[in-house]
């Protein structure tokens, strides 16, 4: 047995968080986000197990050209486009679609040599101020693309909300009064919604929905855990008890001394640490799922382990399994006790931490 860290990736849960996302948006094509390694659950595996979806988004080219080498042959949007002519022979070699979010695009594309025609999705910014053209400027650049002839035509039409995991916030409704304004007119397909567009903002659901963080089971909403949306976790990170000791009444426990004991305490050392993605700022209290029972994480986290307070807990061995996030234990409850979110938590297990499919 290893005393190592893994993350279990089950697939079925995926697939039917997709189920979940196509119900949800029935008649939305469904393009699944599985840029930064699918959100640290492997690409090509989730890419292979998503057959069902209508095509996928990564953030980088290189992103997309390893999906079509490996014979991904659906639709790939590369969510920041393309900055030069040697990245526009990519997109035509590999039949890859491109954002064009910037004017500085819409020029290089004009001075550029195209073989053949490229799919691209003209990015408007409608109030989140990260990537995105002017809508003012939405009437000039479209037809500008239109008519460049190295599209495929109709150019489609994409906006990114910046507060949809926030259902009392009023940004969401007025940033898609501000695509519908610019895009008036406009006959392209269109795409607004993230995972919290898609269950939160039902008049965000257009041609194409762009779920990425409900797929892997964690919740979009900023107040609620993924079961609310019937979720399940795609990956469960794992590892076991590698020591256990007593620490008598007013000792302490790890790197700055920080958490000192007022009792007599039973503490189990698990073999997990930064050093492999579990949260540096997980604070005393953050929950541990050891041999089945919840208990608490006290002390600093260290790089290769963390100490648990298995006190309250019956028959704990050294080597019995550790759950920190995933089936049993909601990544949001970890996430909110860290300080951060559970897209930071999924994308940051490290390579040391072996990946196992299910
Ligand atoms: N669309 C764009 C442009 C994104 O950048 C992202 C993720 O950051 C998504 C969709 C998916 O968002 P989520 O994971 O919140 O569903």
């Amino acid at each position: 047995m290893s005393f190592h860290p893994e993350a279990v990736i089950d697939l079925s849960a995926l697939t039917h968080n997709a189920d979940v996302a196509r119900r949800a948006a029935p008649n939305s094509k469904l393009m699944a986000v599985i840029k930064a390694d699918a959100y640290g659950h492997g690409m090509l595996a989730v890419a292979q197990a998503l057959s069902s979806v209508d095509g996928f988004a990564v953030a980088r080219l290189e992103e997309a050209i390893k999906l079509r080498q490996a014979g991904i042959d659906k639709i790939i949007l590369v969510l920041t486009g393309f900055s030069s002519q040697a990245d526009l022979e990519q997109f035509c070699a590999y039949d890859l679609d491109a954002v064009i979010h910037s004017e500085y695009q819409v020029e290089l594309l004009h001075s550029a040599d195209v073989s053949t025609p490229i799919s691209a999705w003209l990015k408007i910014n409608t109030g989140m101020n990260r990537l995105g053209v002017d809508a003012s400027a939405v009437p000039r650049l479209y037809d500008a693309l239109q008519l460049s002839g190295k599209l495929r035509l109709p150019v489609k039409l994409m906006t990114h909300l910046a507060c949809a995991d926030d259902m009392n916030s009023s940004s969401t409704t007025s940033q898609i009064s501000v695509f519908d304004e610019a895009t008036l007119g406009l006959n392209g397909e269109q795409s607004i919604a993230n995972s919290a567009g898609l269950l939160g903002w039902k008049h965000a659901q257009r041609h194409w929905v762009r779920p990425g963080i409900m797929l892997y089971g964690a919740s979009p909403f900023c107040d609620s855990t993924a079961s609310d949306d019937h979720l399940l976790p795609v990956m469960t990170l794992k590892s076991r008890v590698l020591s256990i000791r007593t620490v008598r009444k007013s000792g302490c426990v790890g790197y700055g001394s920080t958490w000192q004991a007022n009792r007599t305490s039973l503490i189990a050392i698990v073999a997990i640490g930064y050093g492999d993605g579990y949260p540096r700022h997980a604070v005393t209290g953050t929950p541990v799922l050891v041999a089945g029972q919840v208990a608490p994480l006290v002390g600093c986290v260290s790089m290769d382990s963390i100490t648990v307070d298995i006190s309250q807990c019956n028959n704990v061995r050294v080597g019995d399994e550790v759950v920190l996030w995933g089936r049993g234990l909601p990544i949001e409850e970890v996430a909110e006790k860290s300080g951060t979110i559970s897209y930071e938590l999924l994308c940051g297990i490290t390579h040391r931490v072996s990946r196992s499919i299910r």
